[in-house]
């Protein structure tokens, strides 16, 4: 009567989508895109395994494009919605969804001038036109508040912190016999020391538990991120130079321009002029500024003195590409804060290829570097990088900072678990890769004599 598949995150840490069959309904909660590798970025392609236009209604858990940038496409196919999102999701979506068509428009252009592709015309997965049908469908559902989807199947938002609007879902569907069974979604779990935003709300309790574990089997360097920042910036600026931060758009972004902030109003670091210098995270952190019910305490605190906590002294906001072109004429010191935070795309590419080769400059990566990137082969001390078809000398300063993660690590994925007031019957480990799924189900085993369960792709079970 009730069943749960795995389309997707499972074997992976990308392309989250569950399917829900309740009461012949059929919900989908995420509709993630698959990324990284090509064989995974093919499943893109495939038809979805059940007519969209069966679904019921989709759930999503925050606006990451691993997490709802299929959505697109699924509209296109034949999805009617409604998709419930959180407001501040709804509100991220709207710049993330466009911004995600654009890349594959552009991409699909790019393989037909080159003529990479097998497919002539080469098509985009998706376009800036379905993506507006997308955002035409989104139903904002708040935090806490209970929906009814249908007679006897309703669900829950609960924050999740990771970023702004994340929220775990907690599904309530009537079983035989006229119980009610929850399946607790937990998307993905954010950090209870990060700034800005509320914690996650430690896990309750649930009959069936579906769990990420990115870092189910890794622990994030324990230092203070903001004393990490402060350390690299005095010692970029002494060399005179331009740093170039490569941050992902939503989030690490705010929190960079939140410890500038803090360092500067604190001494630590001299007043120097900062570039925020990314469309998608220009939109994102007036998100971020304008959904004050996600503020933590210490934010809404500054907030009512006055203070905005994500504008450093010194910061101009970049607009168009003619002022971003302009950056290249500045002198250090000074900081562009720029996206993608791999270096894979975006406005960064530009600066990377202006100042990567004068070792005056220092380049600041904030977050993980995935194996095949830019970013990491510049982290990994490559002398040289391709940067739109010509190579770049890597001469400047490479440096990173490792505590900041967006994700609860291995021991974080514990506490919020702990929360529980009774054992889940079954936890599903998914967003993984499979080692790390393993280690945490084998952890929540042993900590809490959970059953822990790591479902395969495609994988249907009844509860
Ligand atoms: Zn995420």
């Amino acid at each position: 009567m009730v069943s749960l598949t795995f389309l997707g995150a499972a074997g992976t840490v990308t392309g989250s989508r569950y399917l829900v069959e309740a009461h012949d309904r059929r919900y989908l909660v995420d509709a993630g895109l698959f990324q990284g590798a090509k064989e995974l970025r093919l499943r893109n392609w495939a038809d979805f395994p059940v007519p969209p236009s069966s679904l019921a209604a989709v759930i999503l858990t925050h606006a990451h494009v691993d997490h709802a940038g299929y959505l697109p496409r699924l509209v296109r196919d034949g999805f009617p919605g409604p998709v419930h999102v959180t407001p501040p999701t709804g509100q991220l979506l709207r710049a993330v969804l466009p911004d995600a068509a654009h890349l594959q428009e552009e991409e699909a252009r790019f393989a037909n001038k080159v003529g990479s592709s097998k497919h002539t015309p080469a098509l985009p997965l998706f376009t800036v036109k379905d993506a507006q049908a997308a955002l035409a469908s989104l139903a904002p559902v708040p935090f806490g508040q209970r929906f009814t989807l249908a007679p006897g199947i309703e669900f829950r938002y609960h924050r999740q912190g990771h970023i702004l609007g994340a929220a775990a879902v907690e599904m309530r569907v009537k079983a035989a016999g006229g119980e009610y069974l929850t399946i607790y979604f937990s998307g993905d779990v954010g950090r209870f020391a990060a700034p800005i935003l509320r914690p996650p709300e430690p896990f309750p309790g649930a009959t069936f538990l579906v769990v990420e574990s990115t870092y189910g089997d890794r622990f994030h360097d324990p230092g203070d991120p903001a004393e990490q920042l402060g350390e690299l910036v005095r010692e970029a600026a002494g060399h005179r130079g331009v740093i170039v931060i490569p941050a992902f758009a939503i989030d690490r972004t705010q929190e960079v321009l939140y410890f500038l902030r803090e360092l500067i109003e604190d001494g630590a670091v001299a007043p120097l002029p900062i570039y925020l210098d990314s469309p998608l995270a220009r939109e994102a952190t007036a998100a971020y500024r304008a959904c004050a019910l996600e503020h933590d305490a210490e934010m809404r605190a500054l907030v009512r003195e006055g203070v905005d906590p994500i504008a450093p002294a010194g910061l101009t906001v970049v607009g168009r590409v003619e002022e971003s072109k302009r950056l290249n004429e500045i002198d250090g010191p000074a900081i562009i804060i720029s996206a993608s935070g791999m270096a894979t795309g975006g406005r960064v590419l530009h600066h990377l290829r202006h100042r990567l080769p004068d070792p005056a400059n220092t380049v600041v990566f904030v977050g993980y570097q995935a194996a095949g990137t830019r970013g990491r082969r510049i982290l990994d001390g490559e002398k040289e990088v391709k940067i739109f078809g010509e190579m770049v000398p890597v001469r400047a300063q490479v440096r990173s900072i490792s505590s900041l993660s967006a994700h609860a690590d291995a021991d974080e994925l514990t506490i919020w678990a702990s929360g529980a007031e009774w054992p889940p019957a079954t936890t599903f480990v998914t967003h993984g890769e499979p080692a790390a799924s393993q280690a945490l189900a084998a952890r929540l085993a042993e900590r809490f004599g959970w059953k822990c369960v790591v479902p395969a792709l495609g994988e249907r079970v009844e509860l």
